[in-house]
Order: C-alpha cells, then structure tokens, then sequence
C-alpha cells in the first residue's frame, strides 16, 4: 500500500514536470503570504504547478511546451473587482457611448460624434454613467447644445451617477417629456437662472432609474455581443473575475445574455452574482421561488451564484432610517439566508446609520453562526472602528470601491478634510482582520478600470487631483494588489484556488504594461495589461504579445 501510494506520488510529480507554458524572466507579485517576487512559474492543465528561478522553470518545458519570455515585465494575479455591476455593463456595452477616462468635454463630445458616424440617424446615443464633470478639464457637464452639435441627427442621453441626466431635444421628444408631470418617480426638469428648461432631468434616485428604464433596450444579439465584449475589455486591463452584486434596472430575464456566453464556454472573466430582492415589499417571496432550485455555489469557475445582495429589500435599499417593520422583513430574509447557507453582500452608505443593518446580523448571528458564510458590506466609506470591530467579531467582510475618486470633493465639503483623511479606512480594518476586497462599482458611477482604483488606493487623490487621504489609511502597493487579488476571492470563497500565483492555484494572470510596483504612483492608472491568462489559456495579449492573442471572433 505504501508503496503503490509513494508510485502515485512520483507519477503525479513526473506528469507535473512537463508544462504546457513556461512564463520566464519575469518580474511575477505572486501576492502570496510572504509577498515573494519570482522570475518565472509554470503551467499545467490551467494551473501553477512551479514557481521560482528562470532556469529552473525552463526545465520543466518539453517539445509542445509554450514558452514565453516575459523579458523583465511585471505580472500579477488576474484582478478580481469584488463589487462591478459587470452583468449589467455588459449588456450595453456594444451599444452604449463610453465617457471613462475620457479627460475633456471636448474628448467626451468627440466619442459622441464618432458614435453618430457609425449608428443610423434616429438610433440612441447613450452615456449610462461612468463618468464625473471632475474628471473633465473643464469641471462642468456638457449642455444640451453641445450634445445636439455632436449628434445632430440622434436622440442623446447622458446619465450621471444616479441624480441627473441630460437629453437631446430630439431625446426629450422620443421620450414624451415636455413637463415635470412626463417624468417618473418624482424627477423634475432642471431649470437655469432664468427658468428655462436646460435638457436635463434631475431628481431622486428612483427617478433616473425609471427614466433609463423608458430607453430601448439592446437587442437580445447586441447583449450577446456586448458581454463578450465586455469581458474583453476587463481582459485588458488585467481582470479576470469579478463580484456582480445585482444593481438597478437589472431584472432575472436580464441574465440570459452571459448566460448564453457561458453555456457556449466563451465567458474570458469568472464572475460569480448574486441576486437583488425584486419585488418591493415581497421579496422573501420572491428569493424562495427564484431560489428553490439554485442552492449556494451552484454553477462552476466561469459562473456562479453566491447569495443575495446588493439589494435585498426596497424598504431598505438606501434608508438611513428604516421603521422596525422594514428591519423584520430585512430579518426574516437574512435568517431563511443563513438557514440556507448563502452568501449575502449588503449595499449600506453611511457609517452613522450601519447599526440598523449590524443589529440584524447579529441578531441572525445567534441563531446561525455566518462567519462561514462571508456575508459582505459594500461602500462603508467612513466605516468606524466600532463598526469594523462589529464586523469583525461577526465574520464580516468589506468591499471598498474607489467611491472618493468621483465623490470625493462632495465628501470633504460636507464632512470636512479632517474626516476624509481617514476615508476609506482601509489600513485599520486589514489589521484588526476584517476581510477587505478591491473595486469599483462601475459602471454607472465608476469606471471600471481597476488601475484607476488601485492609484486611488495609494494616493487618496479623486479625479481632480484633491489629495484626501492620510498616510495612517494609505496601504502599501503590495497591500492594495492584495485586496484587489486574494482579498476580492475571500468573498466568493475562491481565496483557496485563486487570487495569488502559488503552486496548485489557477493560472488567472496578468502580464502588465508597466511595473506596478514602481512606477511613479501617478502612473498605475495608465497600466493595462499585455497579455492576459485566464485558467493557463492566453484570453487577451497585445503589443509584443500580440501575436498569442486568439480572439474569439
Ligand atoms: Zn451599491
């Protein structure tokens, strides 16, 4: 038996020693306990079978082996943004107008135009976020005016965040919104100094939503190709999973696009979702009939289902001051959750009012233990000590998004430099042992590019260059490619097989642009990746590396 074990192991370790790639003479953040740096690691069957010196690596390569020459570049696991609302994104992303990092009106105006080139007269343009007047050198939104100057022949829309969009006349018309009374849910007009209608629409959150709501949707073909797309996009900046929590205007049927991808094997990002509550004031009803066949994990490495988030109840969603009605249904729903072992990422803004959501956890916590759960909080951005050590004690993980980058002017004037200097808190809850994740939250209010959050996450600068953050909430490089790697993976339970470059982990990687590890801090925003790896299979290369890249279509 002994020995018939000992064969078994020499078998496994001589198989191991062919690889099917080598990547070699490297700069490799395997992101692991230690924060070690290798030149060089091997790939077998889509996972990491070495690590260590070039030339022994290069030993374990035979005839078929693909060896590639790093030539001194960086690499890093695939990025995992733990909170994007990438289902979403993705269904619009062949058809929608992108403004991220766009770095002027002019810029901005010019992507409009293009889009007017290459759509028929009479289609949408559509801007559904993204984007802040901040990130613009000339600090402003774009008019009306200057919208129908760029598409003259197109309705036009362009949302920002969730409190304002502007259209096009021609958009206002197609939409039959002449007065305040045409918009849903409360919105307004927005007027100028002397009462006339500027094009835009302002008003509460459930107002934008349901106006995005009124535009045509993308074609069930377009969504199919704007997920594909999407992901490749993500590919090129160097991510490889992401955290869907749900999101507004986002319902079940919306789901059949990656879907699809998935079923046809061409998903290039692992994404794992959870599910929003749908119907206001029975959600409960809800979750247990969507649910009944779908228990927690179900899926596999490209698509899988963990929990319910970021929404779970309407009554909740975004109320400092839930009524103890609202708290015993949020209850009930948190408890059936628990008994039925499944994740749960809960969207909560402002530190002051978190006690509401806390109390329920803990409350849950007595009867089912939800540590081995990894439930979540997103967004948090002045999370206390105090709360934190609540988290903490529960289990409790935090996804922190690169909020501050747009919002961050907005939050010093309202809470002072004294506050922001600590926001988010990231530094703290890493030490005291609360499990923290790297994102965005994009698309509607963020972009995605997640080396725009990391910069953000080293220099707390937002996008007009205001320095926010102190030292004491500043992590190192390593730490921030920690939250954003191995941190993000906690929360889908994939820490194990994902997230660092060790031996036995999946192959998920990124080769990048620039050396993110010492590069001015200014410039992390600009890295992209040239060559990405998804499981061992290159799913994205370019610049020297194009020649290995292998698009689908
Ligand atoms: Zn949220």
């Amino acid at each position: 038996m002994i020995a018939a074990l000992v064969v078994a192991a020499w078998a496994a370790t001589a198989s191991a020693q062919t690889a099917d790639s080598v990547l070699v003479n490297g700069k490799i953040v395997t992101v692991d306990a230690k924060e070690s740096v290798v030149e060089a690691l091997a790939v077998r069957d889509g996972r990491i079978v070495a690590t260590g010196a070039s030339a022994a690596i290069r030993k374990l390569a035979g005839p078929s082996t693909r060896t590639i020459d790093l030539q001194g570049r960086t690499v890093v696991p695939g990025l995992i943004d733990s909170h994007l609302h990438a289902i979403r994104a993705a269904l619009s992303f062949s058809t929608e107008v992108n403004w991220i990092g766009a770095k002027s009106i002019e810029e901005a105006l010019g992507r409009i135009r293009k889009a007017a080139q290459t759509k028929p007269p009479g289609s949408w343009l559509i801007v559904a976020g993204g984007w802040n007047e901040q990130q613009f050198a000339e600090k402003r939104r774009p008019t009306q005016a200057e919208l129908e100057a760029a598409a003259p022949d197109n309705p036009v829309y362009v949302q920002l965040g969730y409190g304002w969009a502007v259209l096009t006349d021609d958009g206002l018309r197609a939409l039959k919104i002449a007065v305040d009374a045409d918009i849903p849910n409360g919105g307004r007009l927005e007027r100028d100094a002397s009462g006339k209608p500027t094009g835009a629409v302002t008003g509460p959150q459930a107002a934008i939503i349901a106006l995005f709501d009124r535009l045509p949707r993308p074609t069930y073909t377009q969504q199919v190709e704007g997920t594909r797309a999407f992901f490749r996009e993500m590919n090129r900046l160097g991510l490889t999973g992401a955290m869907d929590p749900g999101g507004n205007n986002l319902t079940p049927a919306d789901y059949a696009a990656v879907q699809d991808v998935w079923r046809r094997g061409e998903m290039t990002v692992r994404i794992a979702y959870s599910l929003n509550g749908q119907t206001s004031g029975h959600e409960l009803d809800d979750y247990k009939s969507l649910l009944a066949l779908v228990p927690m994990g179900f899926g596999d490495g490209m698509l899988r289902f963990v929990g319910l988030g970021e929404r779970l109840t309407e009554a909740m969603n975004n109320n400092p001051r839930p009524s103890d009605a609202d708290k015993e249904k949020y209850f009930e729903i948190a408890r059936w959750a628990a008994q039925r072992g499944y994740g749960l990422t809960m969207h909560w803004g402002a530190d002051a009012t978190v006690d509401h959501l806390l109390t329920i956890f803990e409350r849950v916590n007595r009867e089912t233990p939800i540590a081995p759960l990894r439930w979540s909080i997103a967004h948090l951005n002045d999370a206390s000590p105090k709360t934190l050590e609540r988290m903490k004690a529960l289990g409790v993980g935090w996804t922190v998004q690169d909020a501050m980058y747009f919002g961050g002017e907005g939050f010093v004037k309202g809470a002072g430099p004294d506050a922001a200097r600590r926001v988010p808190p990231v530094v703290s809850a890493d030490r005291i042992g609360v499990h923290v994740g790297g994102g965005t939250d994009a698309h509607r209010v963020a972009s995605y590019n997640p080396f725009t959050s990391l910069q953000w996450f080293l220099d707390g600068k937002t996008v007009s260059g205001l320095a926010m953050r102190g030292p004491e909430e500043t992590p190192t490089r390593q730490q921030a490619l920690r939250f954003y790697t191995k941190g993000s993976a906690w929360f889908s339970h994939d820490d194990a097989t994902r997230g660092s470059l060790e031996v036995g982990k999946l192959a998920d990687l990124a080769v990048l642009s620039k050396d993110y590890l010492t590069v001015p801090v200014g410039e992390i925003g600009d890295i992209e990746s040239v060559l990405t790896m998804l499981g061992g299979k290159i799913v994205y290369a370019a610049g020297a590396f194009t020649s290995l890249d292998s698009p689908r279509r």
